[in-house]
């Protein structure tokens, strides 16, 4: 909460919300680092102040999304830190101590078993904000089967599933994670990074296609894209084609994540003093300059709406069951109808013509029920 003093009264301003649903704790090797809540906390325990075309905004990073990187890290004798059971269960605890985390449950695919997760999530009832997944660790094909009963515990508990994506053609490639996620049109699946170390062209294609077929529900989050390019043409096209979709607008489709602490963010010889702010400023001023009178909108949609809707408020479950309910007393009525018109015309038919026999009629009569 900001106190502004005018006058006599002081004015109570509530700080501008986002949420980052891509961050860490835990070890990893890759970067020689051990990252734990205080590393969190020095980057967004207090407000951040942000310059956002030059105007500057103390904002609150009101949620992050953290995943256990324990989970994701082998010690040298090539055994995994945590298994899915104690690594996940000790990340629900850290959040239980700190509000302002919340958990992914990482499923070790090829690795773990899909009964851990199945365990997690009914022992701790909506404690998990969704299901965590790095093919290129576990060096396991995204279209290999490993990751299908995971897929369908994420349908059954309505969560959505944050993917690593990298390289096309890699364990994590953008089009083999559409090739799942097709097999399970409901469970919103997260292209994280939009294609890691590419320009992000397959990635996007993908999230498009989905979008304009309905084959698969994907969305895609902005971790390291465009990162230090402050024009951040990328992002700045693909909300451009996203608010232009045969579906109309779509921007629900793109989430503001971070994939904090890793790298410039505050990994050991690698941190950049202020980065976090920096990043987030940046996509926030390309948005300012770029999509003038909706900028406000579309920046709160980006940074928190869209990800407390798909991952905390849910009415996407509540409209897929009522669509659902709805699709069944349309086939119905639809059924009913034809059942009606069809009634008629046998009826109409039986006055005017005598009854054919069936068995003389030629097989091709048959074929449209076969
Ligand atoms: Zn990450």
């Amino acid at each position: 909460m900001k106190i502004t003093v005018t006058g006599e009264r002081p004015v109570f301003k509530p700080l501008r919300q986002n949420i980052d649903m891509h961050w860490h704790e835990g070890i990893w090797t890759t970067e020689n680092a051990h990252y734990t809540h205080k590393d969190s906390f020095s980057l967004v325990g207090k407000p951040v102040t942000l310059n956002i075309n030059g105007n500057l905004s103390e904002e609150e990073i009101k949620y992050i999304f953290v995943s256990n990187l324990d989970c994701m890290t082998f010690d040298q004798n090539h055994n995994l830190i945590k298994n899915e059971l104690t690594g996940n269960l000790e990340m629900l605890d850290e959040c239980k101590k700190h509000p302002q985390k919340k958990a992914y449950a990482v499923c070790q695919a090829g690795y773990g078993d899909p009964k851990n997760i199945e365990k997690l999530l009914r022992e701790n009832p909506d404690k998990f904000v969704g299901l965590k997944f790095h093919p290129m660790v576990f060096q396991k094909d995204v279209n290999s089967g490993a990751y299908e009963p995971y897929m369908k515990i994420a349908e059954k508990y309505n969560l959505p599933c944050l993917f690593h994506s990298d390289k096309t053609g890699s364990f994590a490639c953008p089009k083999k994670i559409y090739e799942l996620a097709k097999k399970f049109p409901k469970v919103p699946v997260i292209l994280a990074h939009l294609g890691a170390g590419t320009n992000h062209q397959d990635a996007i294609n993908v999230l498009l296609d989905s979008i304009e077929t309905g084959r698969a529900n994907l969305y895609g989050d902005t971790s390291w894209v465009d990162c230090k390019n402050q024009e951040m043409p990328t992002l700045k096209a693909l909300i451009k084609r996203l608010q232009n979709t045969s579906k109309g607008d779509q921007t629900q489709r793109l989430l503001f994540g971070s994939d904090a602490p890793l790298g410039e963010f505050g990994a050991p010889g690698k941190k950049i003093e202020g980065f976090y702010a920096q990043n987030l400023s940046d996509f926030k001023t390309m948005i300012c300059r770029n999509f003038k009178e909706n900028a406000d909108k579309l920046t709160d949609k980006i940074c928190f709406y869209n990800a407390k809707e798909l991952f905390l408020d849910k009415n996407w479950v509540k409209n897929t069951k009522y669509l659902t309910a709805r699709t069944v007393s349309i086939i119905l009525a639809a059924l009913a109808l034809a059942g009606g018109i069809a009634g008629s015309l046998y009826f109409n038919h039986t006055k005017t013509t005598p009854k054919t026999d069936i068995t003389t009629l030629p097989a091709r009569h048959f074929q449209i029920f076969g």
